[in-house]
């Protein structure tokens, strides 16, 4: 199947991908391998509550952070599979193409400039 991209930035996408997936897989390796909950209990009775009330909100920051990456995570996921199986760069609305310079700043869109926008819109 033919793509409107060259194959040197079909190439250059697919890099950009596959090192954005280890980052994240190590991101979240990391995440995983910090206070149990155990410890995270212990840490709390332990310590002066100035110290547990900046260790909570230090906590649900990375909550939060493990949440968007393990979004972003399946997202490139599934731009790579795309890759894979010939359909990347297509939009999944309008099956028209992505633009090389849309999917050079997020490699994993799943929708042209138009289609991405107008779901914007109706969000709102
Ligand atoms: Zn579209």
């Amino acid at each position: 199947m033919s793509s409107h991209l060259t194959p040197g930035q079909r190439a250059l996408l697919e890099t950009t991908l596959r090192l954005r997936h280890e980052e994240l897989e190590r991101l979240l390796r990391e995440q995983q391998g910090g206070l149990s909950r155990v410890e995270h209990a212990h840490a709390l009775l332990t310590a002066d509550s100035d110290d547990v009330k900046h260790r909570e909100a230090a906590r649900e920051l990375d909550l939060g952070r493990a949440e968007r990456a393990r979004a972003e995570l399946s997202e490139v996921g599934a731009a790579l599979l795309r890759l894979q199986e010939g359909r990347y760069g297509r939009c999944e609305d309008c099956e028209g193409d992505i633009a090389y310079d849309r999917l050079k700043i997020e490699p994993w869109a799943r929708l042209c400039i138009e289609c991405g926008s107008e779901r914007e819109r109706r969000r709102r």
